[in-house]
């Protein structure tokens, strides 16, 4: 069992920097967290309080139920997996998995068997015997995934793990992160700030901004019901357009735009009748269609999809992502229809989801 709580985290720098507020996070037994967000907004310094490397400034930590935020690292019975794999060069793929053991003067033969386990989970029998720079940069990251399963820990963190790796081995390497999260059914917190680890990864998704959490849910809920512009523009790629809009009767009008809105989507937009919003549209819910006019500046055939580019009335800018192999030329007029909107409050940026 391992559940960890993270009740009112402050993290204040000796320099007087504020880089977490009020981090409130329950995390369950077995389910996999990822923290995600721009460079800085505060996900490494909320792992790291986690960890034990940094003091929690104000706030509780619970790890099944007891309090441990003054406990030092050493004792929190968490494994930590850095971006940097930091290795032994001169040591066996065996002797660094075995080194905390080793360290911890564990029974030779029971170390032997968490070893000969832990490779045989991450695929690494055949390579016990050479040295790292044997291996490629995916197979070092299993070592150092592989040096924190021999420990079982309660709680396995992991810091941007897949950032040295290039794209093909980084899609492997999470796929293979995933099995071993259903694998071994342990708490993990992961940080990153690529937005697909976290949609591909996580059970639930914490996204930050300046050290204030944005939005707690599920990859769906965050992709299908982002809190607030910051959300809806940070998950989903190419990320989601947005347009400044007015309500007028039973439309939206602004920059060349005119789309109708249906009833449900009126009764959420009661209270803004005549008032401007912001449209958020994700570029795979446009259609080809006539509501939306643009002069098309760029056609990226991807395969399966091809992504339109244009400009519209008042330099208005539209990424599109239509289904199929499209062949629009450029200086072109292309007409959109939009099939799913965002609304958000023009002041306080935060959706508008009416009453529900
Ligand atoms: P992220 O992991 O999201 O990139 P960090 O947690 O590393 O962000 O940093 C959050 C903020 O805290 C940043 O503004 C960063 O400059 C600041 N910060 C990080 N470490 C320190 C430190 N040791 N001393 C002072 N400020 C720091």
């Amino acid at each position: 069992m391992a559940e960890l709580s993270l009740q009112h985290i402050d993290k204040i720098y000796d320099n007087n920097v504020q880089a977490v507020f009020d981090f409130n996070l329950d995390v369950k037994d077995g389910e996999l967290i990822v923290l995600v967000g721009p460079s800085g907004c505060g996900k490494s310094t909320t792992l790291r309080m986690v960890a034990g490397l940094e003091d929690i400034s104000n706030g509780h930590l619970l790890l099944d139920g007891k309090d441990i935020t003054q406990t030092p690292a050493k004792d929190r019975d968490m494994a930590m997996v850095f971006q940097s794999y930091a290795l032994y060069g001169h040591m066996t793929i065996y002797e660094n998995m075995a080194f905390s053991l080793t360290l911890r003067k564990e029974d030779p033969n029971v170390i032997h068997k968490k070893v000969l386990a832990a490779a045989e989970i991450l695929g690494l029998t055949s390579q016990l015997n050479k040295k790292p720079a044997q291996l490629s940069g995916g197979q070092r990251q299993r070592v150092a995934m592989g040096r924190s399963i021999v420990r079982n820990p309660k709680v396995f963190l992991f810091d941007e793990p897949l950032s040295n790796l290039d794209a093909k081995l980084r899609g492997a390497t999470r796929r293979e992160i995933l099995l071993l999260h259903k694998r071994l059914q342990a708490t993990m917190l992961y940080v990153t700030h690529d937005q697909t680890e976290a949609l591909t990864l996580a059970d639930r998704i914490v996204c930050m901004s300046m050290g204030h959490v944005q939005q707690v849910g599920t990859p769906l809920e965050l992709y299908d019901s982002p809190n607030n512009v910051f959300v809806a523009s940070f998950i989903g790629l190419p990320p989601m357009n947005f347009y400044d809009v007015k309500v007028v009767g039973k439309e939206l009008q602004g920059n060349g735009l005119k789309v109708a809105l249906s009833d449900e989507e009126q009764a959420v937009l009661a209270g803004y009748q005549g008032k401007e919003i912001t449209l958020g549209v994700r570029p795979e819910n446009f259609t080809e269609g006539t509501e939306f006019k643009v002069t098309v500046t760029n056609n990226e055939n991807l395969g399966m999809n091809t992504l339109v580019y244009g400009t519209g009335e008042g330099n208005v800018k539209v990424t599109a992502k239509l289904k199929g192999w499209k062949n629009y030329k450029v200086g072109e007029t292309a007409g959109f229809n939009i099939v799913r909107k965002h609304f958000f409050d023009k002041e306080t940026t935060n959706a508008i989801r009416g009453d529900k």
